[in-house]
């Protein structure tokens, strides 16, 4: 990782007209100042993960006598590095470089990367197809469920055709594979622009070569094309070849021409090849004598860290969100990355359109996503939680208790009055009552209810405890 940095640096600096040798030295300075302060800082840290993540890819663009900006993969690896690794830094620096030398955080932009890309030039066939400079290493976020994918991805995409080919990618819908084959490309491009990259979904491929079989394409044949002119093919959703057994010809003859000839195919699937019913024998045992890697669904922590990263990249403050909201976008969304990025797009619009708030605390993000879910029955199993959660510190209790079988008069007095909140705050079904409080059928909930309305006619002063219950529990209803 450390290597590519040194190398852009070498690029970037290059490209500025600075004289050489002054260069030379005030680069490998810069380089060795920061190398030396990654070591101390990796062997301190214990979360390799977590080192690799935000230190991963970063260099210093700039060291003078009272500034040093240090160049990181994303927005949000700037924020972080910035408010919890802060002191860290200065400990690995300390003695190199001055305590009075302020130090900042900026993030490679997307201009600065394209600059040096360029979108491939005009082709014969699949003129159309691009690589999205969207997708790519830096924006995508690791955690276990794909970590894998993406160690070989950037394998692959520094030492294309060396080791793993074919590379596939699989799992299912919305899980980075996408992402991670345009990064490929991307990165491939980035490093060796006169390089020929491919990208094309499976559907672009059966398009060409139904044009091509119909003779719409003159000229040189769709084998001698791909011979000719890819030094990279990325083919996007391979399980579309099932059933077409005429373009699975085809693809079978350019992969063999490919892979002869070294160069590097990456294909995504959506599960293993050897599950997909009907495939080509041929095909299948080609996909998976490469390298086959699987993405999985995130986890909690991996969705927390997306739903940040695109708050951060839509210029918002995002020590704005509730830890709440936060819990409440990647649980609730947490199958699919695709989802949970429309999800967190509709919590934007929301708050930057429709309600404009600074402040994204649960119920924002619950209502902003009402249409995409049940969000009514969310609310309630959230706030239910939160009534249990609230009556039981009320009565010193623990929660477990209020749902257990516990008929002791205590116990019964803060679940009936959980349970009256429950419904007279929230409208919550008897039924679902019930089910909260230990699997407690309808009738004895009416009961636990009818006795605190009974308890409120002869002692007054229990409405001032209920009234004070609900404001813990809707502090907005207040
Ligand atoms: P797939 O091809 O597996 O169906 P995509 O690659 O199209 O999924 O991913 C769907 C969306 O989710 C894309 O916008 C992509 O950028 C995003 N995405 C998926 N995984 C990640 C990740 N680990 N980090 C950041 N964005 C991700
Ligand atoms: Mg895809």
């Amino acid at each position: 990782m450390f290597l590519f940095c040194v190398e852009n640096l070498l690029l970037r600096k290059c490209c500025c007209g600075i004289v050489f040798d002054d260069m030379a030295q005030s680069i490998s300075k810069m380089v060795a100042v920061w190398d030396a302060a990654l070591k101390e800082i990796k062997s301190q840290m214990n979360d390799r993960q977590a080192f690799e993540t935000f230190f991963g890819g970063t260099y210093v663009d700039k060291i003078s006598d009272d500034e040093m900006v240090v160049v990181a993969s994303t927005k949000l690896a700037c924020s972080i590095l910035k408010e919890n690794f802060m002191k860290v830094i200065r400990q690995a620096l300390a003695g190199k470089v001055s305590e009075s030398v302020e130090i900042n955080f900026i993030c490679k932009t997307d201009d600065q990367k394209s600059q040096k890309a360029s979108q491939p030039q005009v082709r014969a066939f699949f003129a159309d197809s691009k690589l999205n400079r969207k997708y790519t290493f830096d924006n995508f976020i690791i955690g276990p469920s794909n970590k894998e994918a993406y160690q070989a991805a950037l394998f692959v995409a520094s030492n294309p055709g060396a080791v793993y080919n074919p590379l596939l990618i699989y799992g299912g819908s919305g899980l980075g594979k996408t992402h991670l084959l345009h990064a490929i490309g991307n990165l491939i491009r980035d490093k060796n622009p006169g390089s020929n990259v491919l990208y094309v979904t499976t559907q672009d491929f059966f398009d060409e070569y139904v044009r091509y079989v119909r003779g719409e394409q003159e000229g040189e044949s769709l084998k001698a094309f791909f011979k000719r002119s890819v030094d990279v093919l990325l083919v996007d959703d391979i399980q579309f070849l099932v059933g077409k057994r005429g373009t699975e010809e085809m693809f079978f003859s350019v992969f063999q021409a490919l892979y002869t000839a070294g160069k590097q195919i990456v294909i995504t699937c959506d599960q293993l090849p050897s599950k997909l019913q009907g495939l080509d024998e041929r095909l299948r045992t080609r996909f998976e004598q490469g390298l086959p890697v699987s993405v999985g669904k995130p986890t909690k922590e991996t969705c927390e860290a997306i739903v940040k990263n695109k708050i951060i990249d839509a210029g918002l403050d995002v020590s704005n969100l509730d830890p709440e909201a936060l819990a409440y976008f990647s649980s609730r969304f947490n199958s699919n990355v695709r989802e949970l990025e429309g999800a967190v797009n509709r919590l934007l619009f929301y708050v930057q359109n429709i309600e404009n708030k600074d402040r994204i605390d649960l119920k924002t993000a619950i209502d902003s996503v009402r249409s995409l879910v049940d969000g009514k029955s969310d609310e309630n199993s959230l706030t239910v939680q939160k009534v249990v959660d609230v009556v039981s510190e009320y009565y010193h209790l623990p929660s477990e208790q209020l749902i257990s079988k516990s008929r002791t008069a205590q116990v019964a007095l803060a679940r009936h009055v959980a349970m009256y909140l429950c419904r007279s705050l929230l409208n919550t079904p008897y039924k679902k009552i019930g089910e909260t409080f230990g699997g407690r059928d309808h009738a004895t909930v009416i009961n636990g209810i009818k006795n605190v309305e009974a308890m409120l006619k002869e002692d007054p002063s229990l409405q001032k405890v209920l009234d004070e219950l609900s404001a813990k529990i809707n502090p907005e209803n207040k």
